[in-house]
């Protein structure tokens, strides 16, 4: 197969509405955008297919903060259809990466059906191997799961939702769940300034995308609103969204829902050289992004809706005080029932469970918002630093 990259296409992005998860409508959908990429993509023969979908944590998929099992199913059976030797459905999800922790991902995330429904086999190797670093960035290697490392093509499935820390959960968030269990802890606090953490997050995908055929599909037909990338809602956008440039395919799904200039992802993306077209150069097929645009989505809480104080005072100051002032978790004591998922969860290790309550030692806490992603009771809220509020005002 012919290395996409170097294909004519490769960096437009396809666009389709989809009213519904009904089996019928997204293989509709899937099976026309499939018809109008250009590039060499259509034959899969003989290729090891791996589909990488977005299994945060254990996590009702009417809560949308899941890759919908019907579009994971309708993209194995187009591959199998197109001629794969074979198709793995592989994540390692946050927290401990056992076999028994991602077989209960697979069934609370109907993975188990999407597997059974369409002939694709489920990932059960939890292995990992060292892959140099398409970066230049301090840490040279990523440890990536076993499958996705071997893979001849990925089809990288993510759900668009918002995200405390880095603003988007799309396309390029998505790769960090090929780094195996509690290491994407030992991530975090490697790189516990939110630049540089949103930069090595871009040079995981870019090492992926380097070294296989990656596309990317984004179920988009319900997002997830206000605080994601566990802790929001439901939010109807009604499409689905394709592209073998995972940046491109971004910046585009955050110009829908209004965080294209608040998404850390896109701006260190930019910064790299990864992004390189602006919203108008990119080359949108089949439903215009604007058909999509919602006004009212809800940003999450950690997020400077207006811009202005972000703007102002990092214009003013620079990045070390804007990285002081960012918001940062506290806990929700009504809403706490002391099972220590946030301890456990914390890389920075700042979390004590006193008398079945959690609490913050907030001097070292890195504002990762790790806490708050795995907390199954919704307890840990964002608190905006006063300062920023004030120049919000
Ligand atoms: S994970 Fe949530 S409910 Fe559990 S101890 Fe932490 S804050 Fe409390
Ligand atoms: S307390 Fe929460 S936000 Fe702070 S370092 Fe720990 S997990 Fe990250």
């Amino acid at each position: 197969m012919e290395k996409i990259r170097e294909s004519a296409g490769w960096e437009s992005v396809f666009l389709r509405a989809c009213e519904s998860y009904e089996n019928e409508s997204i293989s509709r959908v899937l099976n026309n955008i499939f018809e109008d990429i250009q590039f060499p993509v259509k034959n899969f023969s003989g290729k090891r297919v791996v589909i990488k979908p977005n299994l945060v944590r254990k996590m009702d998929i009417a809560a949308a903060g899941t890759t919908n099992p019907v579009v994971v199913e309708e993209v194995a059976k187009i591959c199998i259809r197109l001629g794969a030797e074979s198709v793995t459905i592989a994540e390692s999800p946050a927290g401990v990466y056992t076999d028994s922790s991602i077989r209960a991902s697979y069934r609370v995330g109907k993975m188990d059906l999407a597997a059974e429904n369409s002939g694709a086999n489920l990932n059960y190797d939890l292995s990992a191997k060292r892959l140099p670093s398409s970066g230049e960035d301090k840490n040279r290697t990523f440890n990536i799961i076993t499958p996705i490392a071997d893979a001849d093509v990925v089809i990288n499935i993510c759900k668009l939702k918002t995200h405390n820390l880095t603003g988007i959960s799309g396309a390029v968030k998505n790769f960090f769940g090929v780094i195996p269990g509690t290491e994407k802890l030992e991530m975090h606090a490697l790189y516990p300034n939110l630049s540089d953490f949103s930069s090595m997050i871009c040079d995981l995908c870019k090492t992926v995308c380097d070294r296989a055929t990656v596309i990317n599909v984004m179920d988009a037909v319900i997002a997830m609103e206000g605080n994601g990338p566990t802790n929001g809602k439901p939010k109807k956008l009604g499409f689905v969204g394709v592209s073998c440039d995972p940046f491109a395919l971004d910046l585009v799904a955050s110009a829908v829902i209004g965080m294209d200039e608040l998404s850390s992802i896109c701006d260190a993306a930019r910064k790299k050289g990864y992004l390189t077209q602006t919203l108008d150069d990119i080359n949108v097929v089949g439903d215009p992004y604007q058909n999509f645009i919602c006004e009212d989505f809800v940003l999450p809480d950690s997020s400077d809706k207006n811009h202005s104080g972000i703007t102002i005072l990092s214009k003013v100051f620079g990045g070390k005080l804007m990285e002081s002032l960012r918001p940062r978790p506290v806990i929700n004591k009504d809403k706490c029932i002391g099972c220590g998922e946030c301890m456990r969860s914390c890389p920075a290790k700042t979390i004590v469970i006193k008398n079945k309550v959690a609490y913050i030692k907030k001097a070292d806490c890195i504002k990762c918002f790790c806490c708050q992603e795995l907390c199954p009771k919704d307890a840990v809220k964002v608190k905006k630093n006063p300062i920023l509020k004030l120049v919000n005002l």
